[in-house]
Parts: structure tokens; C-alpha cells; sequence
């Protein structure tokens, strides 16, 4: 699934930013954009695309033209808000999520979903809902378009929460969410942690000798009967026996005709 997040104006763009100045919109965009990016990736056969750029206000055509010639399947564009003349607090605040209030039943059901799961991850006060606007980005990217806005400048406490770093992790988090729910996305599976090396010997007779390689390698000894039934380490040195029947790929064999010869290997090994 291709998924175009689009982090709006750039950090110089006139007017958009606090009434004090202490925060630019998309200081707060673009981190959330990042987050989001980080969140989705985690999910099988995910791509993103950033529509913004660090360097340069890139215009409304261009990045609606860009998601389009990329073949983006759903477009999310991150924003804070503004409230009255931008220049002065008020107490106007709270979350609201915007689709193309032409028809796009797929925007709509993207927006709603994104503005439930920003309430229940955020726990903001303020509800502001689902809504429909005539915006360039929602109205000209082909698909799924959903426009949120996290919160406003021109408030003292939403202000706090938009410079907060939890509150762009847990936006990113809700963004996600609301993707994954809508469009079944599966959660890429995470290796097993397995160990680099580990020794495995094949009977206590051999324990002295790998004793000291494991010291050596500062990795643990394990009884050949573990390492039968499953892969102990990436690499598996062998100390006394063969490694028939041992789980793995790579193996570093150690073992002599007897244990003298075996020991005799190790310390030949170690060096
Ligand atoms: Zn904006």
C-alpha cells in the first residue's frame, strides 16, 4: 500500500506559526509525519511518500501532482491549526479531521477514522469532529484524502501539547491506528531474538575446555540435547562430536578423536 503523508507549509511559510512564535507549524507537521512514517513502516508492504520538503515551501499543485505520479493509494496531510488573527491567544482548541466535501466516500471514511482515533489516543477535551472542505489537497489527489488538524497555535494549552514530543508520538500512533483499522493492514512480524554464538558441547567431559572458549567468546554453553531440538545461536561452535543433528546453518566444529584432542582444538582456536 503506498500512503503519501504530506506534512503542509514549510517552517518559513508566513503566518503559520505561534502567536509568540515558539513554534512553526511544520516543526510540529513534519515531526509527526516522521513518526508516522516510522509507525507504518512496521506494517507488511507499506511505502511512504512525503509530499513536503525540509528545503523549500513546496506549492499545493506540485505536491498533489507528485502524490498522484507516485500512484498513492491514500494521502494524509498533517497540520496544526489557527484561530482569529493568528497573532493572539484564545481559547479556541481541540482536533478536527477534514475530507473533500465532494464526493469521496472513501475520504470520509478514512477523515472519520482518523478523528476517532485521535480522540481516543490523545484524550483531548475537545471534540471538533468530522468535517468537509473544498481544500486543494483533499480535492485534487485522486484518492482517499483525509486532512487532519491536531490541535491550535493560537491556544495556550494546545500550543504545550503540540511542542510536546509524546503528544506528536501518540498523533503519529492514532494516524496509524486509523490507517491500519481502515485498510486491514498486518503488523510485520518481528524476528525471534536469537543469539550470535553459543557453544554447544557434547557431553560433560568437554566442559572444562569450553569453558574457557566461552569466556573467550563471551557466549553461554549448551548440553547437545538443547541444541537438537532448537537453533541455539546464529553461529554454533561445536565442542567435542559433530554437528549432526544440531539445529543451525553455521558451524564452527572444534572436536577431536577424544576430549585432549578436542581441547587441543579449542585452545588452537582461541589462539
Ligand atoms: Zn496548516
Amino acid at each position: 500500500m503506498k500512503i503519501v503523508l504530506d506534512g503542509g507549509h514549510h517552517p518559513e511559510t508566513a503566518g503559520k506559526r505561534a502567536p509568540d512564535d515558539s513554534l512553526r507549524e511544520a516543526q510540529f507537521n513534519f515531526q509527526v509525519a516522521e513518526y508516522t512514517r516510522e509507525e507504518l513502516l512496521t506494517y507488511e508492504g507499506v511505502q511512504v511518500l512525503f509530499t513536503h520538503d525540509y528545503g523549500r515551501d513546496v506549492p499545493l499543485v506540485e505536491r498533489t501532482n507528485k502524490a498522484n505520479e507516485w500512484d498513492g493509494d491514500i494521502l494524509v496531510s498533517i497540520h496544526a491549526n489557527a484561530f482569529g488573527d493568528g497573532k493572539t491567544f484564545n481559547n479556541v482548541r481541540g482536533i478536527e479531521t477534514y475530507s473533500w466535501n465532494g464526493p469521496s466516500p472513501n475520504g470520509d471514511r478514512l477523515a472519520i477514522e482518523i478523528q476517532r482515533k485521535m480522540m481516543e489516543f490523545t484524550k483531548h477535551p475537545s471534540n471538533r469532529g468530522h468535517k468537509q472542505a473544498d481544500f486543494h489537497m483533499l480535492r485534487e489527489f485522486k484518492r482517499a484524502a483525509a486532512l487532519v488538524e491536531c490541535g491550535f497555535m493560537t491556544n495556550r494549552e494546545d500550543l504545550a501539547l503540540l511542542k510536546s514530543d509524546t503528544y506528536r508520538k501518540t498523533c503519529a500512533k492514532a494516524i496509524t491506528a486509523a490507517i491500519v483499522g481502515v485498510y486491514n493492514l498486518t503488523k510485520i512480524k518481528e524476528e525471534p531474538f536469537m543469539l550470535e554464538r553459543a557453544i554447544v558441547i557434547n557431553s560433560a567431559a568437554d566442559y572444562p575446555v569450553a569453558e574457557f572458549l566461552a569466556r573467550f567468546l563471551k557466549s553461554p554453553i549448551h548440553p547437545r540435547k538443547n541444541a537438537e531440538e532448537t537453533q541455539v545461536a546464529k553461529e554454533i561452535f561445536v565442542v567435542g562430536g559433530t554437528q549432526a543433528g544440531l539445529k543451525g546453518t553455521n558451524f564452527i566444529v572444534l572436536s577431536g578423536e577424544n576430549r585432549f584432542e578436542t581441547a587441543a582444538k579449542v585452545k588452537a582456536y582461541i589462539g
